[in-house]
């Protein structure tokens, strides 16, 4: 098994701005990296999330799915998270989580921080990007027919990665995190919260690995590093 806390990366942010993301490689082979995780499947195919090496997926039609091994991501984040600092909170909000992260890890803003909280959601707003409607289509175009839901009053976990700055071309930067209902019937990409009774837990990543595709659409096109607005306006919190 890989050592704890190493983020293991399939793909990159850029080629799904670029559309780049019809293929991919089988979950198992992820699983293998890690047993917490998120990102989305084939074709952008929904929203994954990944507890304690069990793959969920939310598709914008409100289906849920336990995924098949077999299963093809085109993006994925994991890690065999072991969390080494945690904390209790009476609440957490989206906007508290940074400091709340800052205080638990000081002076790490240049690593990436694995984060897991479990805790009893007032609300939460979340979305769930639909399929491509064809082969090539761009991640600005596709989460502008994302599905928006919320809910109120549930307990469930929440599963992600802060991504430093520099990191811009690979991932999300900031904060990307994914929920999962605790009975897993509701779940997808998180877009705000308020929490209580909070159960928070995170580790630093110092080490990170990147899987670069394969597939014939990766070797077709030059990848290039996304612009900052569109990716924040497709996967960031709502300023
Ligand atoms: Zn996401």
């Amino acid at each position: 098994m890989a050592a704890p806390n190493h983020l293991y990366q399939y793909s990159l942010i850029s080629c799904l701005a670029q559309g780049l993301c019809g293929d991919g490689i089988p979950i198992s082979q992820m699983l293998a990296h890690g047993d917490h995780g998120l990102g989305t499947l084939a074709s952008l195919d929904g929203e994954v999330i990944i507890i304690n090496g069990k793959a969920f997926q939310y598709t914008s039609d409100g289906s849920t799915r336990v995924l098949a091994h077999s299963e093809i991501t085109a993006f994925l984040m994991v890690t065999f998270f072991q969390p080494t600092r945690s904390v209790q909170l009476r609440t957490l909000t989206h906007h508290t989580l940074m400091d709340e992260m800052s205080t638990l890890f000081p002076s790490t803003s240049n690593h990436f921080w694995a984060i897991k909280i479990d805790a009893h959601f007032e609300r939460i707003e979340y979305r769930v990007a639909p399929r491509q409607n064809y082969r090539g289509e761009g991640l600005a175009e596709v989460t502008k027919r994302q599905r928006l839901g919320s809910f109120t009053q549930r307990r469930g976990t929440i599963f992600g990665f802060y991504s430093p700055c520099f990191t811009s071309a690979f991932s999300v930067v900031g904060l990307h995190l994914h929920f999962i209902a605790e009975d897993t019937k509701v779940g997808g990409h998180v877009l705000g919260f308020k929490a209580q009774e909070v159960s928070l837990q995170g580790a630093v990543v110092k080490e990170y690995q990147v899987q670069l595709p394969e597939t014939e659409e990766f070797q077709s096109e030059l990848v290039v590093e996304p612009d900052r607005d569109m990716i924040m306006t497709a996967e960031g919190w709502p300023r």
